[in-house]
C-alpha cells in the first residue's frame, strides 16, 4: 500500500503525520485519557516497551512540556519521564530512554534506579510481540510482556497508582483481569476509537494500586499461579478460586475517545489541494534502528547478486 492509498485508508495514520506523532498509537493514549483523564497530577511515568516513541511524545506533550514552559518552572520540578524498549529510539524532550528487555530482571534494576527510591504516578505498556497470527500464541506472549510490566510495576509504582497496558483479547482474557483485579480495585478493559474493530487488542485501565497487605514484589508469580486454581488465594473474593464458566467474571468493557469522532474502520477522502495532486507527508520519525533493516539490507544485496547466504542464515536464526 503507498503511502497516500494509506493516507486515504487509515485516517488516524494521516493525522499522526499532521500532527507530528511518530506513530498512529499516540490517539490511543489520548483517546484513553479522555476517558479516564490518566496524566492527572503525574509527575513520574514509566513507558515500557516505548519505540518508536509516540506514547513518550504524548507524555512530554501532556506531562513534561506544560511544567517545563510554566513562568516560574524549577529545575526540581520537572517531570520524570523514563522509557524502555528493546530498539533505541530518536531523543524526545524530557524523556530518558533505557535501551532493554523489559523481561529481564536487569532492565527493570536500571528503571528502579533511575528513580532512585521515589515512586512513579503512572506505568504504561504498550508492548506487543511480533505476531505470528495464532492468536492462542500471540495472546500468550501478549500477556508474558504484561506480567513483566507488572513485576515493574510491583517495583514503581505508588500506592494509588495507575497502569495502562495493552492486551490481546482471547479465551484468559478473565484470568488476565482477575490477575490485574489482585493489585488494583478498579480495572476496566478499553478500547479507544483509534484502535482498529478487527485488531485483538484492547488497553488494560488498571487504577488505584493497591497490592495486598504485606505483599513482597518477590512473590508476585507466586500469587498469580494461585489466581483460577481450585485453591484461590483468597476464596472471599470473586476473583479468586475457580474460574468456572463464562458468567463468573464480568469484565468492564468500554468504547473511548469520541465517538462521534474518526473511525478508524472507515476510509475518508483525502483533503483537496488548489492548483496541486495531493502530497503524502513522510513519517515524522521513522524508526532508527528497527529488527527488519538488516533484513532490508541484505535483500538489496541479493538484488545484486550478494547476501543471498546471509540473508537465509538470518531468516533461519530469526
Ligand atoms: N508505544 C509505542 C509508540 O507509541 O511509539 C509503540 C510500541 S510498539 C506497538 C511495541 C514495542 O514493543 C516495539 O517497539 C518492541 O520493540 C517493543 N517490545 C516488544 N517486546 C519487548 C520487550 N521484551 N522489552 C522491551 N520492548 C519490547
Amino acid at each position: 500500500m503507498g503511502k497516500a492509498s494509506r493516507d486515504k485508508r487509515d485516517i488516524y495514520y494521516r493525522k499522526a503525520k499532521e500532527e507530528g506523532w511518530r506513530a498512529r498509537s499516540a490517539f490511543k493514549l489520548l483517546q484513553i485519557d479522555e476517558e479516564f483523564n490518566i496524566f492527572e497530577g503525574v509527575k513520574r511515568v514509566v513507558d515500557l516497551c516505548a519505540a518508536p516513541g509516540s506514547w513518550s511524545q504524548v507524555l512530554s506533550r501532556k506531562v513534561y512540556l506544560p511544567v517545563k514552559l510554566a513562568p516560574d518552572a524549577k529545575d526540581e520540578d520537572l517531570p520524570l519521564i523514563v522509557a524502555i524498549d528493546l530498539q533505541p529510539m530518536a531523543p524526545i524532550e524530557g524523556v530518558i530512554q533505557v535501551q532493554g528487555d523489559i523481561t529481564n530482571a536487569r532492565t527493570a534494576e536500571v528503571v528502579i534506579r533511575h528513580f532512585d527510591g521515589c515512586k512513579a504516578d503512572l506505568v504504561v505498556c504498550d508492548g506487543a510481540p511480533d505476531v505470528t497470527g495464532l492468536h492462542d500464541m500471540d495472546e500468550f506472549v501478549q500477556s508474558q510482556l504484561i506480567l513483566a510490566g507488572l513485576t515493574i510495576v510491583s517495583h514503581v509504582l505508588k500506592e494509588g497508582g495507575k497502569f495502562i497496558a495493552k492486551i490481546f483479547r482471547g479465551k484468559d482474557t478473565s484470568l488476565l483481569y482477575c490477575q490485574l483485579k489482585l493489585f488494583f480495585p478498579v480495572v476496566t478493559f478499553a478500547k479507544p476509537k483509534s484502535s482498529r474493530n478487527s485488531s485483538i487488542e484492547a488497553f488494560a485501565v488498571c487504577e488505584n494500586y493497591s497490592p495486598p497487605e504485606g505483599f513482597n514484589p518477590k512473590d508476585l508469580h507466586r500469587l498469580l499461579e494461585k489466581v483460577g486454581s481450585p485453591s484461590g488465594v483468597d476464596d472471599t473474593d470473586c476473583c479468586s478460586g475457580r474460574l468456572e464458566g463464562p458468567n463468573k467474571v464480568y469484565i468492564p468493557f468500554l468504547a473511548c475517545g469520541d465517538l462521534s469522532g474518526y473511525d478508524s474502520d472507515r476510509s475518508y477522502p483525502l483533503p483537496k489541494v488548489v492548483g496541486g495532486t495531493y502530497q503524502s507527508l513522510d513519517p515524522v520519525q521513522p524508526p532508527i534502528a528497527p529488527p527488519y533493516k538488516r533484513a532490508l539490507e541484505l535483500k538489496k544485496g541479493t538484488s545484486q547478486g550478494g547476501g543471498i547466504r546471509e540473508l537465509e542464515n538470518l531468516t533461519l536464526d530469526s
